[in-house]
Order: structure tokens, then sequence, then C-alpha cells
């Protein structure tokens, strides 16, 4: 049987996050997971990842404060040992444009998306550094690289997660430590659920693939990059999005 990995993943109780952790779950590595609300959903993950018989740990931490990451690292290590995988995946969107947006709507997206990313990082890099090994994926979006009208926010959010993530790579790629990013399409979650049949036709007929991608296909390839398969990929930016951008 492959190695058993501890993987932490923020955003885990709902959408991508909790495909992402299923999967893991699913490929036999122990599962921490982070939210902002304990709800209906995170205990469904919950009840999945306790069939499936992995070790998990599942709390709710705010992604935006640096003490409460803190405390939720040491928690989740404590619960299941050195945390070796981490997916920053915990986003919102604020979607309006830029001259109807509202100061409180920016802060709240580059915190959680941004400096969240940040947060979880700062706290898991050191450790990796240490152990002379780990992953990180952070999740990006296709908005981030391409832009999209109505969300210079979110898009500003994605962008930055992409520097931040080339830069983190160079800083501890000497360590053994790989990091990579995930830019999705439009996939079928909540995030998504909110568009209006107008945008979802509008961008249905801009997707090669005339499909919106599922959360399992993202977690797949958030599975190969954490893998050991992917073990000479570091610093890149990967697309699933169905050919949206072709
Ligand atoms: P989602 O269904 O709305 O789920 C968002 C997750 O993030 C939830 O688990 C939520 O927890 C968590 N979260 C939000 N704010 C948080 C905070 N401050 N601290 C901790 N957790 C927080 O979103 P999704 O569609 O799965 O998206 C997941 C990621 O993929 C996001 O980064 C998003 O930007 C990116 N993405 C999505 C799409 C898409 O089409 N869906 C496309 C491109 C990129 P609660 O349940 O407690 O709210």
């Amino acid at each position: 049987m492959a190695e058993q990995h501890r993987a932490l993943i923020t955003g885990s109780s709902r959408g991508i996050g909790r495909a992402i952790a299923l999967r893991l779950a699913q490929d036999g590595h122990a599962v921490a997971g982070c939210y902002q609300r304990e709800s209906e959903a995170s205990r469904q993950t919950e009840a999945d990842l306790r069939r499936l018989g992995v070790p998990y740990h599942l709390a709710e931490c705010d992604v935006t404060q640096p003490d409460e990451v803190d405390r939720f690292v040491r928690a989740a290590e404590e619960a299941l040992g050195p945390i070796d995988l981490l997916v920053n995946n915990a986003g919102i969107t604020r979607d309006q444009p830029l001259v109807l947006g509202m100061p409180a709507d920016w802060n709240a997206v580059l915190s959680t998306n941004l400096t969240g990313t940040w947060n979880l990082c700062r706290a898991m890099a050191f450790r990796f550094m240490k152990a002379r090994s780990g992953v990180i994926v952070n999740m990006s979006s296709v908005a981030g690289i391409y832009g999209n009208a109505g969300q210079t926010a979110y898009a500003a959010s994605k962008a930055g997660i992409i520097g931040l993530s080339r830069s983190l790579a160079k800083e501890v790629g000497r360590y053994g430590i790989r990091v990579n990013v995930v830019a999705p399409g439009f996939i079928e979650t909540d995030m998504t659920g909110v568009l209006g049949t107008q945008i979802r036709d509008q961008a249905l007929e801009q997707i090669t693939l005339r499909r919106f991608g599922r959360s399992d296909e993202v977690a797949d390839l958030v599975a190969f990059l954490l893998s050991e398969r992917a073990a000479y990929i570091t610093g890149q930016v990967f697309q699933v999005d169905g050919g949206i951008t072709l």
C-alpha cells in the first residue's frame, strides 16, 4: 500500500474542498479539514470521512485569523501527527462591478482568499522545512489568470495566490517542498449555484466541453499534484476548466 500522509484542507465542508478531503481519504490518507461554521454540510463530510475509516480532525477555523490558524494546525497535529500535505482551498466571492464595489467586500475577499492562504502557508512552511518535505496546492481560478468582469476583488485575490505560490516554491524548493496552483473554471458547487440562468448559459457557450466541471474532477488533479507522481513539478499553475480559455 502507498504511504499514508496527513493532509490539511481548508474549506473542507462543501464543494471542491469536500471532494478533495474525500478523495484523499479514499486514497488512505488522514485528513484535517476546517470551515467557517459547522453546518449540515460539514456534518455530512464528517460522516463520510468516518465511513471511509481514516483518521480525521475537523473543526471551525477562520482562515483570516492567524491565531485561529495556529491553534487549528496544533490541534490537527496533536490528533493526527505531523501534517505533510496542505491544500488552501477556502474561498469566497463578492461579485460586483468595481464602480459599485464596497471596501468591506474587497477586504473580505482579499483576506479570505489571499491572506488566508498566506496564513496557512506561514503556519506550515517552517514545519515542512524542518521535516525537509511537504507539498502545498493552492486554489486559484481562471479569473486570476485572465480576469473576469465583475470579479476585480476575486480575480486580484486569485492572481495574488499565483504570485505567492511561485515565490514560495522558489523559497522552499531546496528543502524538497513543492508548491503548485490549481485554477478551476466553472465547477458545479454552491459558489456557482448562485449564478443566474443568463450567466450560466453565457458561460456554457464559452466552455469548449459545453458543461460545468465537477468537484471530483478538480480533486483528481489536486490528488495527483500532492502525490509522488508529481515529484518533479513545482511552481506551476494547472487549469481544470473544460477549455473555457481556449
Ligand atoms: P464553496 O462551495 O462556496 O465552499 C467554500 C468553502 O470555503 C466552504 O467550506 C467554506 O466554509 C469555506 N470558507 C469560506 N470562508 C472561510 C473562512 N474564512 N475560513 C475557513 N473556511 C472558509 O466553494 P467552492 O466552489 O467549493 O470553491 C472552493 C475553492 O475553489 C475556492 O477557493 C474558490 O475560489 C475556488 N474556485 C471555485 C470555482 C467554482 O466554479 N466553484 C472556480 C474557480 C475557483 P463554510 O461551509 O463554513 O462556509
